[in-house]
Parts: structure tokens; sequence; C-alpha cells
């Protein structure tokens, strides 16, 4: 008998599943996958769809590299976060609660970068890759 997948092996498919149902569907969203990633993600999850209907996304993808990087504007413009969707955020939740206490399995910003790209929701910018390093190395 195989193993019972984790959640978040889960939740992975079903975010390919919406960009692929969302990409044929021409821009379609998929209120099933929806609800099966608000049931694994819970309410962190609500929270990134609001982030991602107030458009508080950008991508940027270096241009020779193609190594990019998310930032997420939190509520107030001064709290910019750098997100690597499915491993990072700099974020004080994402140290607390996902790697310190291991609560959550990731961050709202997380949970709106992947979204939000699932969809084709965010612009994606190609910027240099000297301008995608120091953005790393700086924060911003
Ligand atoms: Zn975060």
């Amino acid at each position: 008998m195989e193993p019972i997948r984790s959640l978040d092996s889960v939740g992975e498919e079903s975010f390919r599943l919406l960009a692929q149902d969302c990409a044929a569907s021409n821009g379609g969203v998929n209120d099933l996958i929806l609800l099966s990633l608000a049931h694994i993600y819970g309410k962190n999850f609500n929270t990134a769809v609001e982030v991602v209907d107030e458009q508080r996304i950008v991508c940027f993808v270096g241009e020779k590299t193609q190594r990019s990087v998310v930032k997420v504007q939190g509520k107030s413009a001064s709290d910019v976060y750098l997100v690597f969707p499915k491993h990072f955020c700099s974020c004080q939740a994402f140290f607390f609660k996902v790697v310190h206490e291991n609560e959550a399995i990731c961050c709202k910003h997380q949970l709106a970068a992947r979204l939000a790209l699932a969809l084709g929701r965010c612009p994606i910018i190609t910027i240099s890759d000297v301008e995608i390093a120091s953005m790393l190395a700086f924060g911003s």
C-alpha cells in the first residue's frame, strides 16, 4: 500500500492543477481546487487570496540566469517581503511559525506568491541578474 501523501505535496499538486486549469480556461479559477487549497492551508490561504486580489505581488526574473524572486507588499507600504514561493519568506511569521515552531507549512506571503503565479495574476518583470543579486543581498 502506498503511503498517504503529505498535505504539502497535495497542496503542491493542487497549485499545479490550478495553474493548468487556469491556462486551459483562459484565466478561469477552479473553485474546487481553491477549496482544496483553503482546506490545506487554513486561514493563511484566505489572507493570501486578499493579497492577490489587492495586487500586492510582483515577480522579478533575472534576464540571463532566469532566477526569480517575488516581492510581496504587506498591509503597509513599508512592509515588503522577499519570497521564494516554495522555500522562503523574509517575514517574521516565516521565521517563527514555519521555521522555529514548525506550526505552519508556509506563510501567507508564500501562498499569495504561489497563487498569483499559478493564476498569472502578478506582473513578471525581467531585470538584470545584478539587480536580482542586489535585491537578495540588501533585502529590497
Ligand atoms: Zn511571509
